[in-house]
Parts: C-alpha cells; structure tokens; sequence
C-alpha cells in the first residue's frame, strides 16, 4: 500500500495513507507530500492493461495510490466520475491521428473544457466521501484567472460538505470564461469579484491561508495543483495514450506537454517512473520559460510575477512551478536533506544551478527535453495545422505541437496533449484562422444566461467577512 511523506522530510518515520494527505496544502514543513516509494508495474501488468477501457484503467492505477478506500467504493467513486455524460464519449480521453506519426490525445472534453476536469471531477466526489467519513465540512478557497476556478466549480457544485469561495479578478477574464462561472446556480458555489488584478485575488486566499484561527474556525481548504490527488488521476491518460499508439507493447511513445505549474507533465513522468514505456517527456512552454532554461541549461531561477509575461496562452502563464518539488525530489535520490538546501537557497539567492553537480545525469536519464514557443508560433502552428489537417488547435496544444514537432524523433510515435478545447480562446483562433472556433452545444447561448455573483474591494478582511457570513455553523 503507498504511503506518503513530504519531499522536505517530515513524515518519513511515519507515512501518511492518501486519505490523510488528500484535503491538505503543503505539508507541515512546506514541502509536498509524494509517495514513498512508485508503485512499480508487474510483468504482465501492462498487457493486462492495455485493452482496458478508461474506468478500469483509472481503477488500475488509481488503487495502487490509494490504499486506504476500500477497493468496491474507489471503484464505484470512478465508475460515476468518468461518465460518458460528464466526458463526451465513453474514450473519456480519446486519441486522434493528425498526421504521420503526430497524434492528439484529447484530455479536454470534460464540462469546462480544459484538462483540469480530469482531476478535478475525481477530486469532488474523494472531497465528498472523505468529508461525510469524517463528519467535516470544507469550505474551499481559491484564486483563479480562468480555467481552475471554473473547473472546481463544476466539480464541487453540489456536493455535500463542500462550499467554494472563488476570487476572481473582476472584469478581466475572458468573456466565456466569466460566464462559465458566474452562471452557475448552485448555492454551494461563491463567486467573488475583485476590484483588482489575479496577483491581489492570489495574495488575498494567502492572507486567509496564513491567518492559522481563521482557517480552523471556517474549515478552510483548497483545490490547487500541489493536491497529490490531482497528480495522480492525470497518470491514468498517459496509460490511455500510450496504448492507444504503441506499435508493442514496449515500444516508446514520446509525449509533448503544453507546461505551467508542471502538474501536467509531472503525471507522465510518475507513469514512466511506474514502468510505462515513456521514450521522451517533450516540455513547451510559452515565453515564460523558466522551466525550458532549467532542461536546457540547470539553471533554475523562477521569476517575479511582474515579470512574467501575460501571453495568448494564459493557462501557462506561470513565474514559480509549483509541482516541480516533486520532480527534483526524485533527481536528487529522495534526500530530504537536499531538497531543503535547495529551496533554502531558492530563497536566498533566486534559483540554483544543477548542471554541476551529479544530480543533472539523473535529470539527462529521466528522458526530458524541452522548447519554448511564442505567440507567433502559436498563431502559425494553429493555421498550418487547419490548413493541413483541418483541425483547430487551441493554442495551448499549440504551443506543445510546435515544440513537439521541433523534438520528433522520427521513428518514435509522438502523443500530442490538447489541454483546452479553441472555444476557449476564441480571439487568438480568430486572430489565426479569421473565423470563430465551433462552441459545444452546452454552451451555445452561455454569455447571455443570468449571472451571479458578489463584487468586493481587494481587501483580505473584507473577503473574511464574506465567507464567515455564508461558511455555514463555524467549527
Ligand atoms: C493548467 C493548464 C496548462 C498547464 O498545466 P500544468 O499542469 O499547470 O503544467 C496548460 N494548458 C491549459 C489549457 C491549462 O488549463
């Protein structure tokens, strides 16, 4: 059974079984809970694997991370998580050829139409059946700029024991993402407008995580992408992926990975970890490359928030990598130790250099390689794509497709992840193809549906104030 323990050391005498790790942030010492040892395949596992469909595949990996939810329940948990209804086709995430060699596995189908539905649907329903166990409630509180308030929403939405207190910048998301958001009627769901940029929302939930009372006083808790939770339910699409294109079983399969806050690419790297025959692990990021520097160069220096650039591919508009602990705490051997030395002289002195030291063959070993892509990149690749293939990319997937292409190996079929569906970004496909990308039926109309929301002054107390009136009985 996997337990847990923090990448920064507590915990190792004494790992945690996923249930108790499942509604926490960071660990007690900042560092992020990671199992303590990857459930490794058996031979035979992966044959075995293959022909399965997406439920019995997400139970087959799912079981070998969670050993604490009696294996008919977790089973019956993601036999109503990952519905056709809820996903589009019974696939869940199916694979597309594109061209020669070049496929896209499409992980967005799910109701906000990002890949972040993935997790986060599994997500609600663990919260829901965790929280009645205990007898606890959570009220969830959150920053978004677009695609991960609007996919915790769909995913808490009237669910039992859970409330989400979503800040937003007020008047500065997209139109379709605002209302995404704003329209659902749920009364578990609190959308909270802020007279203010996404940095103050962010530093706002902060202020409500750091004020220790208060948290305890209104069960306060959080959806973001350090959950381990999330992690691993995004494991299950590289299986799907990869056999879905290996010419063996055996055989590589390379997978380009449009990367922000690493959470999505760290899932293929705990897959190839597991023993899933990964060749490369292909990053692209947008023009904020602060993880491109790191493959190529060691160098690991995260920016300011006022430096990062705000880009056509927003979703990987990201200074500080969250997961990418997580990774670094497999390069260095799982020493704690030093993984402490190195955040320590995060802090210190703004990054640290890993191209001198041992651990970087152990980077060079893990199989990843990395690009960066541009708006210009993105607009050419969307309209070359179309013009060849007539599909429309959004330009996340674009900028992966760009740099997966620049690193295709030319007999090592490449899976292409597509991460948000174009209805999302309909100015940047109108920009490329001059025209409106086609919207799913389910939105058709959804900028005019009725809205609700609360409008509030950038102010930590006021936010309080809010949640304290609607967070139910306090603890
Ligand atoms: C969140 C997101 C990403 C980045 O994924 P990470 O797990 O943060 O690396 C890429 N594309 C889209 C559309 C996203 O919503």
């Amino acid at each position: 059974m996997t337990s847990y323990v923090s990448t920064r050391g507590e915990w190792a005498r004494d790992p945690q079984p996923f249930c108790a790790i499942l509604l926490e942030g960071l660990a007690p010492d900042g560092g992020l809970a990671a199992p303590e040892a990857y459930p490794r395949l058996q031979p035979g596992a992966l044959e075995a694997m293959a022909p399965m469909g997406y439920r019995d595949l997400a139970f087959a990996v799912l079981s070998r991370f969670i050993g604490d939810i009696p294996h008919a329940e977790l089973r019956a948990l993601i036999d109503r998580t990952y519905t056709a209804a809820t996903f589009g086709s019974e696939a869940i995430t199916p694979v597309t050829r594109l061209e020669a060699g070049v496929h896209l596995l499409h992980i967005s189908n799910g109701p906000t139409l990002a890949f972040k539905d993935i997790a986060l649907q599994l997500l609600g329903n663990l919260f829901e059946r965790v929280l009645a166990r205990e007898h606890r409630e959570l009220n969830v509180v959150g920053a978004t700029s677009g695609d991960t308030g609007s996919s915790a929403e769909y995913a808490m939405r009237g669910k039992r024991g859970v409330r989400v207190f979503m800040l937003s910048p007020d008047g500065r998301m997209s139109p379709f993402q605002t209302a995404q958001m704003f329209s659902l009627a749920d009364p578990n769901i609190h959308n909270l407008a802020i007279d203010g940029v996404f940095d103050e929302c962010q530093d706002i939930v902060k202020a409500i995580s750091g004020d220790a009372s208060f948290k305890r006083r209104y069960a306060i808790g959080t959806v973001n992408s350090i959950n381990w939770a999330r992690v691993a339910a995004q494991v299950v699409y590289y299986f799907k992926g990869y056999f879905a294109v290996a010419p063996s079983i055996g055989a590589p399969v390379d997978f380009a990975v449009p990367t922000g806050n690493f959470g999505n690419i760290l899932a293929g790297h705990v897959a190839k970890e597991m023993g899933l025959p990964i060749g490369r692990l292909i990053l692209a990021t947008n023009e904020n490359d602060v993880l491109d520097e790191f493959f190529r160069t060691g160098r690991y220096r995260p920016r300011a928030s006022a430096e990062t650039h705000a880009t056509s591919s927003p979703s990987m508009d990201i200074s500080k990598a969250s997961n990418f602990e997580r990774y670094i705490f497999d390069i260095v051997g799982r020493d704690p130790e030093i993984v402490r030395d190195l955040w320590h002289q995060l802090e210190r002195e703004g990054g640290f250099d890993l191209s001198e030291t041992p651990h970087w063959t152990n980077v060079e070993a893990s199989g990843f390689v990395s690009g960066t892509s541009t708006h210009a990149d993105r607009i050419a690749t969307i309209r070359a794509t179309f013009e060849r293939t007539g599909v429309v990319i959004d330009p996340h997937t674009a900028d992966a497709l760009k740099v997966g292409r620049d690193r295709a190996d030319p007999v090592v079929p490449l899976v292409c992840i597509e991460t948000a569906l174009p209805a999302k970004f309909a100015a940047t496909i109108r920009e490329a193809l001059g025209c409106d990308p086609a919207r799913p039926a389910i939105y058709a109309n959804l900028e005019s549906r009725p809205q609700r929301f609360e409008r509030l002054p950038a102010d930590a107390e006021r936010v309080k104030a809010y949640i304290a009136a609607h967070a139910g009985s306090p603890v």
